[in-house]
C-alpha cells in the first residue's frame, strides 16, 4: 500500500527554489534513507511531508489524503507522522515522562493512566526506564535523542520522519540511537530518514535516495546506490564521504 506519494513537489523560499519537481512514492513499512550534500533540500523535503512548510507546487498525499486539500483535517493527518530532529527540542522544564505524555494528554481522547503506562513502555523500549523522572539537562545527547523518539512514538504515529537524528551526538552515543531506529524499522514502521550514517542506510534502508540541489538525482536499493551509482554527482558525493 502506498503510504506517501509526492508528485511534482516544488518549494521555494522567495525567489530561492529549494525543491524542484520531486516525485517519490513510499510504501507502508518501507524505510527510505535520504542522503545528499548540505543545502540540497533534504530537511525542507521532510518538512513538506508533515506540513511544517506550505508547498509551492505539486502534491503530497499521505494515506490517500491530499495535504493541500483544506477540507481535510491536517492536524489529524499530522498526528500520524512523528518527527525527530537533530536537536532533540525537549522541554527543559518538564521531566522525561512529562515530555513524553504532554502531546497525548492534549488530545484528551485517552485516559491519563493509559497515557502514562504507554509512555513508560516506550521508555523501556528506548532503554531509559530509570530516567522517567529526570530532567533533560541531566541526560546525555544520545539519551535525549532516545527520549525524543519515545515522545514522537507516544502519539502512535504510523510514519516517522528523522532529520539527521545522530548528527549532533558524540560518536559513542550514535549506536544506541540507531539501534532504536532499527528496532522501529523491524516492527514495520514507515520511515524516512535523512542521515549521514551510511552503515545504517546500507543495513536498514529498503531504498536510498540521493538528493542534490533540490532534485532527486538517483535512487535505488542500498546495494545499487552504494555499490554501483550511475550518476556522476552521486559518485562524487559517495567518494567524498565513504
Ligand atoms: P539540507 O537539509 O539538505 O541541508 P535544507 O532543506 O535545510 O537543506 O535547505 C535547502 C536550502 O533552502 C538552503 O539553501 C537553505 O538555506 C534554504 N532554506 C531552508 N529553509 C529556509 C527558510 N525557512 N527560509 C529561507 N531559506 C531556507
Ligand atoms: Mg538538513
Amino acid at each position: 500500500m502506498t503510504k506517501i506519494k509526492v508528485e511534482n513537489l516544488k518549494k521555494s523560499f522567495g525567489s530561492l527554489e529549494v525543491l524542484k519537481d520531486l516525485n517519490v512514492e513510499i510504501q507502508e513499512g518501507e524505510v527510505v534513507c535520504i542522503i545528499g550534500p548540505s543545502g540540497s533540500g533534504k530537511s525542507t523535503f521532510l518538512r513538506c511531508l508533515n506540513q511544517l512548510e506550505d508547498i509551492s507546487g505539486g502534491k503530497v498525499t499521505i494515506d490517500n489524503n491530499n495535504l493541500s486539500d483544506h477540507s481535510k483535517n491536517i492536524n489529524k493527518i499530522r498526528e500520524n507522522i512523528g518527527m525527530v530532529f537533530q536537536h532533540f527540542n525537549l522541554f527543559p522544564h518538564l521531566t522525561v515522562l512529562e515530555n513524553i505524555t504532554l502531546a497525548p494528554k492534549e488530545l484528551k481522547n485517552q485516559k491519563e493512566d493509559e497515557i502514562k503506562a504507554r509512555a513508560l513502555e516506550l521508555l523501556e523500549t528506548v532503554g531509559l526506564s530509570e530516567k522517567a523522572n529526570d530532567y533533560p539537562n541531566s541526560l546525555s545527547g544520545g539519551q535525549k535523542q532516545r527520549v525524543a523518539i519515545a515522545r514522537a512514538l507516544a502519539m502512535q504515529p504510523d510514519i516517522m520522519l528523522f532529520d539527521e537524528p545522530t548528527s549532533a551526538l558524540d560518536p559513542e552515543m550514535v549506536g544506541d540511537v540507531l539501534e532504536v531506529m532499527q528496532l522501529l524499522a523491524r516492527q514495520g514502521m514507515t520511515m524516512v530518514v535523512v542521515t549521514h550514517e551510511m552503515g545504517f542506510a546500507k543495513e536498514v534502508a529498503d531504498r536510498v535516495i540521493f538528493m542534490d540541489a533540490g532534485y532527486i538525482v538517483e535512487e535505488g536499493t542500498p546495494e545499487e546506490l552504494f555499490n554501483s551509482p550511475k550518476n556522476e554527482r552521486t559518485k562524487d558525493f559517495l567518494n567524498k564521504i565513504l
